[in-house]
């Protein structure tokens, strides 16, 4: 058996019942082949990156621990947004799932098909707020801790849904 590490993937969504997608897919992550579902964040909502004409995202992240190698769980990660119909519409536009996989252990990866850590994870608070509620002390493989990292990002109006918001939900609660 190889050894296990720990995992960190984003989840993002903003297609056909966001929230239904997102835990559809913690499910999924959960019943990956030799990997163990550690923790699981609250879910954010978050106002899209890339063009502002689509609905916000509902983001979350997950820590798994995971004897898949690296471009193994990517592959899982690329199936799991495929079962959810997945389509590329445009950059940085809507989807129904989208599976980032943020650390994997300490490692530094830079393949055609994978660059960890997640190049976009310094600068997005939807997804260092979710991953500091798992581990308030979490760290980059360059020792950045992401607590500061966080501190220097722009406000986006990021909302931590409540649990009763996240849950049994068939639309999205309104922003207020
Ligand atoms: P961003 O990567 O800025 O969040 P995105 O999630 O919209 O944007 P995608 O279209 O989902 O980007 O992914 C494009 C490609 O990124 C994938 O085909 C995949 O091979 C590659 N990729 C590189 N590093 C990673 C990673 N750490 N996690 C997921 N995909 C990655
Ligand atoms: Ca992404
Ligand atoms: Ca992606």
């Amino acid at each position: 058996m190889s050894k296990r590490v720990h995992a960190w993937i984003g989840l993002g969504s903003n297609l056909d019942n966001p929230l239904e997608q997102l835990a559809r897919a913690v499910a999924g992550l959960a019943t990956l082949p030799d990997t163990t579902l550690l923790h699981q964040s609250s879910f954010y909502r978050s106002r899209p990156m890339g063009p502002q004409d689509q609905p916000d995202f509902i983001n979350g992240v997950v820590l798994l621990e995971t004897a898949l190698d690296p471009h193994l769980l990517l592959d899982h990660l690329q199936r799991l947004e495929q079962a959810h119909g997945r389509v590329r519409l445009r950059h940085w536009g809507e989807r129904t799932l989208d599976l980032d996989l943020l650390l994997y252990g300490d490692q530094t990866i830079a393949t055609e098909r994978l660059t960890v850590p997640h190049p976009g994870l310094a600068e997005r608070d939807f997804v260092l707020r979710p991953m500091l509620e798992i581990d308030a002390g979490i760290r980059l493989p360059d020792q950045r801790a992401c607590k500061d990292l966080l501190a220097d990002c722009n406000d986006n109006g990021l909302e931590r849904l409540e649990p009763s918001e996240s849950t049994g939900l068939a639309t999205l609660p309104h922003r207020h």
